[in-house]
């Protein structure tokens, strides 16, 4: 891609209404734009990281066997009366009209598909996900694209004949989150959280962060972590499960899975066949991860507001390679195509705009990898090569080699 050609609008000043460090950086910085309090659009540059972190996740669900599938979000009135939750969470819920509404989550519509498709255990165990757009009428969306009215989550829910078999997967689900948040560059947590109308307990992904609206403790030796919710301890306490002391935290939700055992299947009248042919309630699970709160958390981790740098994770960077001429457009243009042939992400900075500004642009797009040619690298025998490690000059010949 040649900047001159792609939709790299920086701007100097902070936008005014930024109510956030998410939200501030990622506008400034053109990957998103905002129409309206807790709606965001996502540029071509944003997009390029969501596309990463939306690849993680999926490759990591359909490795736990999760089926992709892709569901709706204008709902009908009937469905959401079955379970209650038509009245029960009306004031999340946006009513388009009388009898539809725009979906915040699917448990519904999923257990619904799943009824009418599944009569035997024959058909069981079954997990299915979708990556798809949720509306909520969060009360508080004032932290950019942490808590959207309209945002992006994978949602998963799996399907068993028995309890035991959905808590081996429930723990597949655990080890697969775990996979996804490091392989994001996330420090993710489980924590024991509350379940809200769906279990006693659910299972929360956090993220420690100062910023974060969630208070969470954990332990400063072992795994033990609690949402401050359903805590009962404090900080300073002695850990119940070992000797480390219980620590205080901000953090921020990143995931959070729930087993929902029969609450859905028994209202929804969700059942199998088992091998003796007598009727028998699906256990479920269901599983969610934030796309575009994990975005906002990687800003609110990784932006270096004194340097004005986002150093993004390598597995999510929105360029593998930027490469910035100085002048030196023929070598450059070569070197570009020579990246594209061997299929690097690469963004030549070809604009007509100071070598300031190329830099300071370079340092918001934080690709893992930048690439100087300018006078000087000529003269010491090629590019000037800047990569976690140091910066080193590169011959023009070795310099793809030098990549891989
Ligand atoms: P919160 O407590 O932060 O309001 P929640 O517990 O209501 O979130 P879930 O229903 O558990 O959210 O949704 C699954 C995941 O979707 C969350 O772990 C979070 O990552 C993401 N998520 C939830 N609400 C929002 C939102 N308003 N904007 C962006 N992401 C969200
Ligand atoms: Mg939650």
């Amino acid at each position: 891609m040649k900047a001159s050609n792609f939709l790299l609008k920086t701007q100097k000043e902070l936008p005014h209404d930024a109510d956030s460090i998410n939200a501030s950086f990622l506008v400034r910085a053109g990957y998103v734009q905002k129409l309206l309090s807790g709606v965001y659009a996502l540029l071509p540059l944003g997009l390029r990281v969501y596309r990463k972190i939306e690849n993680i996740i999926r490759e990591e669900m359909n490795d736990i066997g999760g089926q992709e599938l892709l569901m709706n979000a204008l709902q009908p009135r009937e469905l959401w009366e079955e379970t209650g939750r038509w009245e029960e969470i009306k004031d999340i819920m946006y009513r388009v009209s009388d009898d539809l509404g725009l979906a915040p989550t699917h448990e519904e519509q999923i257990t619904d598909i799943v009824r009418k498709k599944i009569s035997s255990y024959k058909d069981l165990p079954l997990s299915l996900y979708q990556i798809q757009v949720k509306f909520r009428n969060e009360p508080r969306a004032k932290s950019g694209l942490l808590r959207g009215r309209e945002f992006m989550m994978k949602d998963m829910y799996s399907f068993h004949t028995n309890e035991e078999d959905f808590e081996k997967y429930y723990s597949e689900v655990t080890e697969a989150y775990k996979r996804v948040f490091s392989r994001l560059g996330l420090q993710a947590k489980v924590v024991v959280a509350d379940g809200g109308i769906f279990s006693k307990h659910s299972h929360e992904f956090q993220v420690l962060c100062p910023t974060g609206e969630d208070t969470i403790f954990i332990c400063s030796n072992c795994d033990f972590a609690v949402n401050k919710e359903i805590a009962e301890v404090k900080d300073g306490d002695k850990c119940p499960n070992c000797n480390g002391t219980i620590k205080e935290e901000r953090s921020i939700e990143v995931g959070n899975i729930f087993p929902l055992k029969n609450k859905f299947s028994k209202t929804m009248n969700a059942k199998y066949l088992d091998n003796q042919g007598a009727e028998k309630e699906i256990i479920m699970g269901c599983y969610g991860i934030g796309l575009t709160r994990a975005l906002a958390t990687l800003v609110e981790i990784y932006f270096d507001q004194q340097n004005s740098k986002m150093p993004w994770p390598k597995s999510v960077a929105p360029f593998a390679v930027q490469i910035i001429s100085l002048n030196k457009d023929d070598e450059a243009e070569k070197l570009y195509n020579e990246l594209l042939d061997k299929k690097f992400e690469v963004l030549y900075d070809d604009r007509l705009i100071s070598a300031g500004e190329k830099f300071a642009d370079a340092d918001l797009i934080g690709a893992p990898v930048r690439i100087i040619i300018s006078e000087k690298s000529l003269a010491a025998g090629g590019a000037e090569i800047d990569m976690i490690g140091g910066k080193e000059i590169v011959e023009f010949s070795k310099v793809t080699e030098k990549l891989i």
